[in-house]
Order: structure tokens, then C-alpha cells, then sequence
């Protein structure tokens, strides 16, 4: 590149002269000014590799130039020479001393004019030369730290994930080439097309027509060699007059996603991307993919812990998140609460794997009931939770409501079993509204639940608001639940014994052990008013092991005096489904062949082949079984043979009508002579009547127990029964 001259010279002459001699010099450009103000003013702009000024001009002079040239930035190094007359000489060392580069005197002698200036020229073209090679080892350098800067960063960064893939393929563009048209992105594979998921955007490097094309070459996977080709095949008014460059990853798996990382550039002139910038760009890409695995991995753990993992909709945890924020955000709020009807009832009898599917399926179509104001999620086991944002009033709630209800009007498959098999399920919907029922989420909730028993009891598949009475009934649930947890604790259980008898000989042969609850103020409290609800509460595993306790202590005694006495008590539902029921009774030691165990035929039936199986572990373990209130449930013949029972108790309710009742005498006739035929023990409940004793004995029963013979009594009064007994008197 030719260097250029500027003279700044009053005189035309002179100005005339000085060009002749520079033009005297190798590959130079020549720029005069006569008025130094202009000179001063465009020269720097114009790129002078060298000034020559006359120091005798009109202001600004020779001096005031030399000041202004090295004052600008622009020519700060710039080489100056001065012209002087030779009766100036003093002026020449100033101008030196001012940061002028050399000087000359006229009558300037021409070798000498062009030996001077050459050198000066000679002198600033290797100083520019440094300086750009300074200058191009400091962008160098800056580059390298902007590249470690962006990937350090990387390492360390907190920032969400589309921020930090944003500044992460943002941050290479630039550090690729500085200020260089670039395009950077995540893509991710899509059937036949790609999706850039972040990145700028490929449009302005050429359109669509790039997309597609290197969506190609990476769906060939050979994603490098073919995408470059891909875009070198690009048509020429696509990718312009510049050559492209491309570093394309490896496409690579995150989940079920394709995803592939790229970078494109257009400019012109451009030179491949050197075995540096592709490592860069390599490790950005690197970064790109493990920060989406990462991703990914969040989102999988978020989805575990916001979503139920049977019915993948939202769980409990997040439905009280948004329930409280809800309730912070709004003042109209309407929650449902919705129970399956006899859900357990269905699982038991279909499996644990078709109730899971049902409930899968019931998921499923509350989700797609609900409205945009609403969110469903499962509480937990049968119940759903269903939050109406804006919910006025109980018409809204009720809308809601009824919709949920009618998704129950069709039938469910059972995931894979869809066509082989169609449950029909009922639900029970409980409603409580904000603010009008409650002024905080965890107040709504139990107001909600409260209304949802309210509609179970009021004969389920129906709905109910909550009320205060409500309120109440649920109140004093709670109340004896708390309570039945403390009798145990504080000892108000006591057991009653009640004498089973032989007919023929008025002989004691055993006593059934009934539960009594001394209540410190309801006082003493029949079993049946709280058996069924400590069972519903799930007391009745704790009951139980205290009644089986006791029973197996006073039996013990008994037994001593008379080895063939036999002490009963009777299991709830609960206990029948535990496993650990025999083992546990094992673990008292003791003599179990003294014992006994009732179990109502209703609960025989619920579940016949569990019944079975704890029938049998009884059996082995010495302890008799009881078929207890026989004749109120629903046994078949053919289940009773199977059943490996010692004693069928017929219920009291045949017995009352007896000997006069037709009906109870061909009832019981019927049962006794079953009974004898299987190979079972009868005993009659509740007989009250010597009447009724006799016909019992003339049909066959060989047992009996009622308060004619006594009332269930406490355990000293029975001891007392039994020593009188000893001693001879047959009741
Ligand atoms: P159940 O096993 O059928 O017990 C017999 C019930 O009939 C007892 O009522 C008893 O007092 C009553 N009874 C006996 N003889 C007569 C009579 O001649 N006339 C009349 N009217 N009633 C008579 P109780 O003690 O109120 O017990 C009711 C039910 O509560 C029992 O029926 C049993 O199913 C359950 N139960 C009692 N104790 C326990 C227990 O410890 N555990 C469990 N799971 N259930 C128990
Ligand atoms: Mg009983
Ligand atoms: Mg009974």
C-alpha cells in the first residue's frame, strides 16, 4: 500500500518544488495544503505516514501544527519534518525538542531532501508494521480470554437453563470470530425437520433453505463432513458472495430427543475454522449437550416430585402449593374433594393391578373434565382434589360438581383390559367454598373433606356443600377418634365374659370375650358403638391385639381348672387381613390350644381365599374358628364346606322367633342339620328362654349362650360363676 506524504506550505512554490522531490520517492501518494488550518483539520482523517511543514506560515504556523499533530491520537507517532530558513537554526531544535522528526534548511538539497524523508518513510512503515502485528496478537489474546471467560463461566454458572444455553451460544459467536456474522444454535431433530431451540436465528444466513439442509446431513449423522457440503451446495444468491463456514456436533440423545449443536458463518472471505476454533467450539457444544441432560434430569425429578407417579397428574404437595396460592392471589375459590365410591370393595375383589389401572383411567378423565379455572390432582389412595379458580357462589361450584359426577356416568376400562372388561365406579363429591367457608387453604381442605363424608353417608354418588353441621358430626368423628387412641393408653377397656354352655347338661364349656369401653364421661360404652368406627379409623388392629392378650391371660387360669375349657374373642375385618395376626398370637406363648377365634360370616365372605388362609394358620396353631351371627350375611352352602371352621354360631335373630316362628324353626332346623353333616359344632346366640333352650336341644344344637344363661359379666363375677360351677351347680 503506497504511503502518503501531506505538505503543508504557504507558498505554491515551494509546495511545486516539495512535490517534485517526493515524487521522486517509491510508491508514495502526495497530498499538498496551502492553508495549514485545512491541512490541520483533514489531514489526520487521511491517513498521513508523513508530514512535511513549513515553519514560516500564517497562523496556525509551522510551531502551532507540530503542537496540534502530536497532541491527536491519530498522529501522535506520525513523523514530522520541519522546513526552516537557514538563518532559523534556533527554530530547528526547538521543533526537535516539540517532537518534530528531523528538519530541514533550505535551499533544501534534493539527495539530501530524499535520503531523509525515504528513511523517516522506511521507519514508520516498520513501526505500523509492529503495531498491526501488536495489534492482531492482542485481539488474539483477547479472543482466547473471552474463550476461557465463556467456558469458565459455563462451569460455574446458576443461571436457568434458557438463559445460560442463550448467553452460552451467544458468548461463542462472538468469541469465534470477533464481530463476525455468525450463527450459532441448538437444534433439536424432529422427524423430518429440525427445531431450533435456541440460538440466532439461521434465517439471516441464508433462510430456511440452510435449516433444512443441514437437518439433512444430520439426520445422516455423518453430521460434519455432509453438512458443510450441504451448505457449500447452497444456490449462490442463498448464501451470498461470502463462503461459509460450518462446525456441526454429532447429533446425541437427551431422554427421547435428538438434539445437535452448530455454527455457521458467512463471512466473506472467511477461512475454515482452524483445529483451535473447532476444539472451542467443540467444547461449547459439549457444554450445550451435558447442560440439556441436566435439564432434562430436572425435569424428571420436578415431574416426580409435583406429580402423582401412578396417574401423572398433579399430587398432593403441588395441589396444596397452588391451593395456597391460590388462596393468596384470590378471594372466590371453590375445592372439591371427591372419593370413589367402595373403591377398596373393587380392589379387593378385582386385584391391587386392575384397581391401580382404574384409577390411571379416572385420572385421566377428571384431567380432561376439567375446565381452564380448574385443577385436579390426586390426594392420595381414592380421593381427587379439584381447585376452582373464580368460583363465585354454589351454582359455580355446583356446575363444577355435577360435570365431575357425570364423568362417572360411563363406565372405565382397565388400561389393557380396555375391552375385555368396563367397571362402573361412583364418587362422593365434598364442596367447600372461599371465603365464604373458610378464610385459609388448610381450613378449605378439611371443610371440603368434612362435606365429602357428609355426601358418603347421605348414601354416596352425590355431592355435598359443607356446612357448620357438617362441622359438627366431623368434630365429634374427630373427637372419639382421639379419644379411642387414648383408651388404650389409659386402660378404659375392660372385657366381659359371657358363659357358652352345653344344652344337654347346663356345663360351662367356655366364655366369648366382649370388649366394654368405660368412657371417663359417656361411661360404659357398648362395642358396637365404636368396633365399626375404630375399624374405619384403623384402630381396630390395636384393639384387637389387647383384646387377644387379655382373652389368652384369663383363659389360662381357666384352663387349669378345666382343660377343656375354651376362652373366645372376636376378630374384626381389619385383623383378617393381617399377616401377622397368628405369628403375633404365637409370640404370647402360652397354651393357644385354649383359645378361640369368631369371625363374622360377613367378613369371611369379603375375601374368601385370605379368610381361608388365616383360617387355616389358626387351625394349626390350635385355635378353634367360629362362624359368628351365621344367617345375616350371604354364604353360600358350597363356601360353608369349604371353610375349615369348628363351631357355626347361629345368629340371634332366628333364635328370638323360637319354638313359635315358623319361619326361624325351619331356618334353624335347616342350618343345624347342615352344620352336622360338615362336621361342625353348633352353638345358638342369644337365648333368653327355657323355651327356646329346649327346642334348640330336641333339634340338635349341642352349644348355646344367651342371658338365660347369663349376661356378658366382668372377669370376677365370671371366676365366681365358674368356682360355683366347680362346685357343682350347672346353670
Ligand atoms: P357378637 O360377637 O355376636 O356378640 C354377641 C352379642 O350379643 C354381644 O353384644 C352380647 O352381649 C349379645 N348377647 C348375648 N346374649 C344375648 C341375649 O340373650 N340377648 C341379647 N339381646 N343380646 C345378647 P355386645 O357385647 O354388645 O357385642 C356386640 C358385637 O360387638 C359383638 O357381636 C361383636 O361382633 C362385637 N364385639 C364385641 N367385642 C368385640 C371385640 O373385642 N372385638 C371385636 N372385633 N368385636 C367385638
Ligand atoms: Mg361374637
Ligand atoms: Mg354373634
Amino acid at each position: 500500500m503506497a504511503q502518503r506524504i501531506v505538505i503543508v506550505d504557504d507558498s505554491a512554490l515551494n509546495r511545486r518544488m516539495l512535490e517534485s522531490l517526493v515524487a521522486q520517492l517509491f510508491d508514495v501518494e502526495v497530498l499538498a495544503f496551502g492553508r495549514s488550518a485545512e491541512a490541520l483539520e483533514r489531514a489526520p482523517m487521511l491517513g498521513a505516514s508523513l508530514f512535511i511543514i513549513d515553519y514560516r506560515m500564517p497562523a496556525p504556523d509551522g510551531m502551532a501544527m507540530l503542537s496540534a499533530i502530536r497532541a491527536d491520537g491519530r498522529t501522535h507517532h506520525t513523523p514530522v519534518v520541519m522546513i526552516t530558513a537557514a538563518e532559523e537554526r534556533t527554530v530547528c531544535y526547538e521543533a526537535l525538542e516539540r517532537g518534530a522528526s528531523d528538519f530541514l534548511v533550505r535551499p533544501i538539497d534534493p539527495r539530501e531532501f530524499t535520503k531523509r524523508i525515504g528513511n523517516l518513510l522506511a521507519l514508520e512503515a516498520s513501526r505500523n508494521e509492529a503495531a498491526e502485528h501488536l495489534e492482531r496478537e492482542e485481539a488474539a489474546a483477547r479472543l482466547n480470554a473471552a474463550r476461557l471467560d465463556l467456558i469458565w463461566r459455563a462451569g460455574t454458572s446458576i443461571a436457568n437453563d434458557e438463559t445460560f444455553l442463550h448467553d452460552l451460544i451467544e458468548g461463542a459467536s462472538h468469541a469465534i470470530v470477533d464481530g463476525c456474522a455468525f450463527a450459532a444454535m441448538i437444534a433439536r431433530l424432529d422427524g423430518t425437520d429440525f427445531v431450533i431451540e435456541v440460538g440466532n436465528a439461521v434465517a439471516d444466513y441464508g433462510g430456511e433453505g440452510v435449516g433444512r439442509r443441514i437437518a439433512v446431513a444430520a439426520h445422516r449423522e455423518a453430521v460434519d463432513a455432509d453438512a458443510i457440503e450441504a451448505v457449500a451446495d447452497l444456490p449462490l444468491e442463498r448464501r451470498g458472495a461470502g463462503n461459509w463456514r460450518a462446525a456441526l456436533f454429532a447429533p446425541f440423545n437427551v431422554g427421547a430427543d435428538r438434539y445437535f449443536v452448530g455454527f455457521l458463518s458467512t463471512e466473506p472471505k472467511a477461512t475454515p475454522f482452524s483445529a483451535f476454533d473447532t476444539a472451542f467450539l467443540e467444547t461449547i457444544a459439549n457444554l450445550c449437550s451435558a447442560r440439556l441432560q441436566q435439564r432434562a434430569q430436572f425435569e424428571r425429578l420436578r415431574f416426580q416430585t409435583e406429580y402423582d407417579a401412578l396417574t401423572a397428574i398433579l399430587n398432593r404437595s403441588s395441589f396444596r402449593a397452588r391451593g395456597f396460592a391460590a388462596m393468596r392471589a384470590s378471594n372466590a375459590l371453590g375445592l372439591l374433594i371427591l372419593n370413589l365410591d367402595d373403591f377398596r370393595h373393587a380392589n379387593e375383589t378385582l386385584g391391587q393391578q386392575t384397581g391401580d389401572a382404574l384409577l390411571v383411567e379416572v385420572a385421566a378423565r377428571l384431567n380432561a373434565t376439567a375446565t381452564s379455572d380448574e385443577t385436579v390432582a390426586r390426594l392420595g389412595g381414592d380421593t381427587f382434589g379439584v381447585l376452582i379458580a373464580n368460583c363465585q357462589d354454589r351454582a359455580d361450584a355446583l356446575a363444577s360438581a355435577n360435570r365431575y359426577l357425570e364423568a362417572f356416568h360411563y363406565p372405565f376400562g382397565t388400561g389393557d383390559r380396555e375391552d375385555r372388561e368396563r367397571i362402573s365406579l361412583g364418587a362422593s363429591i365434598g364442596i367447600a367454598l372461599a371465603p365464604q367457608d373458610a378464610d385459609g387453604f388448610e381450613m378449605l381442605l378439611a371443610r371440603a373433606d368434612a362435606a365429602c363424608l357428609a355426601a358418603k353417608n347421605a348414601g354416596r354418588g352425590r355431592y355435598a356443600f359443607f356446612d357448620i353441621a357438617v362441622e359438627e358430626t366431623f368434630a365429634a368423628s374427630r373427637l372419639l377418634q382421639n379419644d379411642l387412641q387414648a383408651a388404650l393408653t389409659r386402660n378404659e377397656f375392660v372385657l366381659y365374659f359371657q358363659p357358652h354352655v352345653e344344652l344337654a347338661t347346663g356345663r360351662i364349656r367356655g366364655a366369648e370375650a366382649l370388649i366394654r369401653w368405660h368412657h371417663p364421661t359417656r361411661g360404659l360404652v357398648e362395642p358396637n358403638a365404636f368396633i365399626p368406627f375404630a375399624e374405619r379409623h384403623g384402630l381396630a388392629g390395636a384393639i384387637g391385639a389387647w383384646v387377644m392378650g387379655e382373652t389368652a391371660r384369663a383363659s389360662r387360669e381357666w384352663r387349669s381348672a378345666d382343660p377343656a375349657f375354651r376362652a373366645w374373642f372376636n376378630l374384626s375385618a381389619a385383623e383378617m387381613r393381617d399377616a401377622t395376626l397368628v405369628p403375633r398370637l404365637r409370640e404370647q406363648g402360652g397354651d393357644l390350644s385354649g383359645l378361640g377365634v369368631e369371625i363374622t360370616e360377613t367378613v369371611a365372605m369379603q375375601n374368601v381365599s385370605e379368610t381361608l388362609a388365616v383360617m387355616d394358620a389358626l387351625r394349626s396353631a390350635a385355635i378353634q374358628v367360629a362362624l359368628d351371627d351365621f344367617g345375616t350375611g350371604y354364604s353360600s352352602l358350597a363356601h360353608l364346606k369349604r371353610l375349615p371352621i369348628d363351631v357355626v354360631k347361629i345368629d340371634r335373630a332366628f333364635i328370638t322367633g323360637l319354638p313359635g316362628d315358623r319361619f326361624d324353626v325351619a331356618v334353624v332346623v335347616a342350618v343345624l342339620s347342615i352344620a352336622r353333616s360338615f362336621g361342625f359344632e353348633t352353638l345358638a346366640e342369644g337365648i333368653e328362654h327355657e323355651a327356646q333352650a329346649t327346642f334348640l336341644q330336641s333339634a340338635g344344637c349341642a352349644l348355646g349362650q344367651g342371658y338365660l344363661y347369663g349376661r356378658p359379666m366382668p372377669i370376677d363375677e365370671f371366676d365366681a360363676l365358674l368356682a360355683s360351677q366347680h362346685a357343682g351347680v350347672l346353670l
